[in-house]
């Protein structure tokens, strides 16, 4: 019997170290071509080679709607996504011809590209009640089109995190901002930590810290292939990357 479990506990250690990590294309499958950063176009093409998950990035306007953009003011205006109304913005044209989706949009497109996990930033706002605000009106939308169960959220904001963890309590909520371990992560509730390649080099040992105590890890942005193989070799559960089909073919 010991014997048998010994030898169950060695065949789930050798799956766990082969088990490869799952991708989620930042801000959507941008540098794909007619692509843009959190584009709808950027959903259907991570959801076209099949991505594990797309991330994308969501802010709340001056007349509190939801809007998904990556940059606090959009690159060559000065629309701040947190001073301008919801209509300034999403008049905003991308690269690829497509105007700055409304997150409505965002969730309406990921309705029917059902295979695609959503990867939810909240972006951190300006003060906590609109952090709390915010967190509310997204549960709101994710739950209008029945999309909690496909969605996992992460935030810089440890009041988000928090937030979405009262709103949301059986959602995987990760935190962002690499300063707290995974002893704190799990203190707090939350599923895991998603923390930068610098700062999971600078602590290799939380990827089995985080395990063991039953949380997950992932590491963004890693576009270069020898930092690719590092993440895969350490065991990471997720590689966010911009280039998820470098990725793909790596992991073949
Ligand atoms: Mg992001």
């Amino acid at each position: 019997m010991k014997r048998g479990l010994l030898f169950a506990a060695a065949l789930l250690t050798a799956g766990a170290a082969f088990a490869q990590p799952k991708i989620i294309a930042h801000r959507g499958y941008w540098t794909a071509p007619e692509s843009a950063q959190n584009s709808l176009a950027s959903f259907s093409k991570a959801d076209a080679i099949g991505a594990y998950g797309s991330e994308f990035d969501v802010w709340m306007t001056a007349d509190d709607k939801l809007v998904v953009n990556h940059d606090k003011v959009y690159k060559g205006t000065d629309i701040d996504m947190e001073k301008a109304t919801a209509k300034e913005i999403t008049n905003i044209v991308l690269p690829n011809g497509e105007n700055i989706p409304t997150l409505d949009a965002y969730l309406k497109l990921a309705l029917e590209k059902p295979a695609t996990r959503l990867i939810l930033e909240m972006k951190s706002l300006s003060d906590f009640n609109r952090e709390d605000l915010a967190a509310q009106k997204i549960v709101k939308a994710l739950k209008k089109y029945d999309l909690v169960d496909r969605t996992d959220i992460i935030c810089f904001s440890l009041n988000a995190c928090l937030a979405f963890k009262k709103l949301l309590p059986d959602t995987k909520i990760y935190y962002l901002n690499g300063d707290l371990s995974p002893h704190s992560i799990k203190r707090l509730g939350l599923a895991g930590i998603d923390y930068s390649e610098n700062v999971l080099h600078k602590h290799p040992e939380w990827v089995k810290q985080a395990h063991d105590l039953g949380l997950e890890v992932n590491v963004w942005t890693v576009d270069k292939e020898e930092e690719m193989k590092y993440f895969i070799d350490l065991g990471v559960d997720y590689i966010t990357t911009n280039y998820p089909e470098q990725l793909q073919a790596l992991l073949k």
